[in-house]
């Protein structure tokens, strides 16, 4: 069975969410993951923030304004009076529970529940209507399997363990539709698997049922060799390694949720990317091999923080670096590049939750610089098989440019780069102009 997922966009109004309905009604078997309706779940954030601010009226406000959009929403989507009662009742449920959850104390539960609103709806509005238009659609509902740990990662044992008796449950049907994003976490409440997490989700789902295929549909044809929002003429790629997808999910590439490519790598299932608009095109197919034709693409990261400690501790000495990274580990602080030399080291960050708390324990250490606004450009692709001179191709493609950080070697597939966000534009360019050609 294939597991395919549509976002926001895909299900962002009844005209879409019938399109959705089109595509995935071919008479093959399937699960479905949904996102929340475009701009639904930012909404929700907004109704959260502004809940746990303490400001109920502003909260309130704005909990009207989406719920209007909805009713509209199941007007527009149902052609019988029963189902529009079934809709409305749907939409009822959901605002008189965040309506009750503004009335009480701010948790971080309350924050979760609110937030997996969103998909809660967009999944039984679209099964609805599937059912109207006479197909046999049937709700798998994901608190009812997805689960993360203590540390909030994603517990596939338990998954796999709890997804085949909520399908039997469920009955046989031709098409199943589940939420995304949502989640139950280890203390049995309701949580999430961070923003855009649908991808994950899908992505855990095909683990967990050991899916032929994964496919995220989004509204562009695949992944591109460069960022189209910065680079003209750039071009959809066919195929992928996983490898050559986690780092370019990773380092910037928006289409798909960095952590997508894991459970597909591990369970070896073939992630297939599609766009809704284009829906005869391959897309691009990511799989274990890679088509070894050298370099693939180029993406950038933005929000980078670049921190540097220097010491002269450090010469000759070991340990420092030790010291230095369970600084990190302490705040649960991701670090994405690191470059040393023997007296330094400069490293990059792109929670800065606790930036303050981890600069002043960095202190103890040596001199600390802190350098905001940066991004990390990222080539990738089979890099082994270029020809030689590959990376001396790359640093005259970027001449000129002031350059943070290099960060070459540590895995075959990508080499990255550090520039400040005002010149990560024409850092694109060139390396699309010099080095992709
Ligand atoms: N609705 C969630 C978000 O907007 C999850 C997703 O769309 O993937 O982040």
């Amino acid at each position: 069975m294939k597991v395919l997922k549509f976002g926001g966009t895909s299900v962002g109004s009844p005209e879409n969410m019938q399109a959705v309905i089109s595509l995935i009604t071919d008479g093959q078997k399937k699960i479905v993951v949904l996102s929340a309706m475009s701009g639904t779940t930012n909404s929700l954030v907004e109704i959260s923030n502004y809940l746990q601010k303490k400001n109920k009226v502003t909260a309130s406000v704005l909990i009207g304004e989406l719920e209007a959009k909805y009713l509209k929403v199941v007007d527009e989507l149902f052609k019988e009076d029963e189902n529009k009662s079934k809709g409305l009742e749907i939409i009822k449920t959901s605002f008189d529970l965040m309506r009750s959850l503004a009335s009480k104390d701010f948790s971080q539960v309350t924050e979760n529940t609110i937030l997996a609103q969103g998909e809660l709806i967009s999944t039984q509005l679209v099964a609805l209507s599937m059912i109207e238009n006479g197909y046999s659609a049937k709700l798998l509902p994901a608190l009812d399997f997805m689960r993360i740990d203590k540390d909030k990662s994603a517990d596939l044992t338990n998954i796999k363990k709890l997804i085949k008796p909520v399908i039997e449950k469920a009955g046989d049907a031709d098409y199943y539709i589940t939420q995304g994003f949502i989640c139950l976490n280890f203390d049995g409440e309701i949580d999430n698997l961070q923003r855009g997490g649908s991808d994950y989700t899908a992505s855990l789902v095909g683990a967990a049922i050991n899916s032929e295929e994964i496919q995220i549909w989004t509204d562009i044809d695949g992944f591109h060799n460069n960022d189209p929002r910065f680079v003209e003429n750039t071009k959809k790629i066919d195929q992928l390694s996983f490898t050559e997808a986690a780092e370019l999910a990773y380092f910037g590439a928006k289409i798909l949720h960095p952590q997508t490519v894991l459970p597909a790598r591990v369970h070896n299932i073939p992630v297939r990317l599609k766009n809704t608009m284009n829906p005869s095109d391959g897309g691009t197919l990511i799989t274990s091999e890679s088509d070894g034709s050298g370099i693939k693409a180029v993406a950038a990261k933005d929000g980078i923080t670049a921190i540097k400690i220097r010491s002269g501790r450090m010469l000759m000495a070991y340990g420092f670096l030790k010291n230095v990274f369970s600084v990190f580990e302490k705040y649960k602080t991701p670090i994405d590049m690191i470059s040393t030399s023997e007296v330094a080291v400069s490293l990059t960050i792109d929670n800065t939750k606790y930036l303050n708390e981890i600069r002043e324990e960095l202190e103890v250490f040596g001199n600390v610089d802190v350098d905001p606004d940066m991004s990390i450009v990222c080539i990738v692709g089979d890099i082994i098989s270029e020809e030689k001179g590959f990376a001396s191709k790359v640093f005259k493609a970027l001449d000129g440019i002031p350059i943070r950080m290099i960060s070459y070697g540590g895995s075959r597939y990508n080499i990255s780069v550090l520039v400040p966000t005002e010149h990560k534009k024409v850092t694109l360019q060139a390396l699309s102009d010099k080095v992709l050609k």
